[in-house]
């Protein structure tokens, strides 16, 4: 809970870095109103930065924490994580949401680029305790330039979103078996529950 706590104290001070973002307001779960809202923000060119932007390809829907504009049609892709060095998972996880905003952008207009893939996240070692701290108002961050490596995985993650969408419209539930990808790098929530 602490660890959710100082991520979400991380991602409100991100957004303060860039004073103008606009955030889209619709609830993650209004996905038509998200999608619709960050259309807008898009064409019309009102906003320089969005929070929380939405995307919706091949069934799998994202919600970006910084998407920055760098020209009418070229953008940034920054996600937060509140921790000092980002890890294998985060650099996936990174690309999954530039995977499908990658391919969203390119179905509304083939001119949209994403030149950037990266991560905010602390400089140095603020510990969670200094992200959870009121007194502490700044925070030093870095910001990491992933493009390479986002590059390099999007085959293997469109591949994934391929897969993930054949195993939902089968109506045979998978036989997998609880192993160690119901503990890494997260706790399955249907562990101990679905699958025991
Ligand atoms: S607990 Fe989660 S990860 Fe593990 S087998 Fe069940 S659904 Fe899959």
């Amino acid at each position: 809970m602490q660890i959710f706590d100082a991520g979400t104290r991380f991602g409100e001070y991100a957004r303060t870095l860039y004073p103008g973002g606009v955030l889209v307001q619709a609830d993650w779960w209004n996905r038509e109103s998200a999608l619709e809202e960050t259309l807008e923000l898009l064409t019309s060119g009102s906003a320089c930065v969005l929070f929380e932007p939405a995307f919706l390809w091949k069934n799998t829907f994202v919600r970006c924490d910084i998407f920055e504009r760098n020209d009418a049609t070229n953008w940034s892709l920054w996600e937060v994580k509140a921790v000092a060095a980002p890890s294998a998972s985060h650099i996936f996880d990174l690309a999954v949401q530039s995977a499908v905003t990658m391919n969203h952008l390119e179905e509304i207009d083939p001119k949209y680029e994403i030149a950037v893939y990266g991560i905010i996240h602390l400089a140095g070692k603020t510990a969670v305790n200094a992200l959870l701290s009121c007194a502490v108002k700044e925070f030093d961050i870095n910001r990491s330039d992933f493009t390479e490596d986002t590059i390099r995985l999007l085959p293997e993650v469109e591949h994934m979103i391929d897969v993930a969408n054949d195993v939902v419209a089968d109506p045979n539930p998978p036989t997998i078996q609880v192993g160690k990808q119901c503990h890494k790098p997260y706790e399955c929530p249907y562990l101990g529950t679905v699958c025991k």
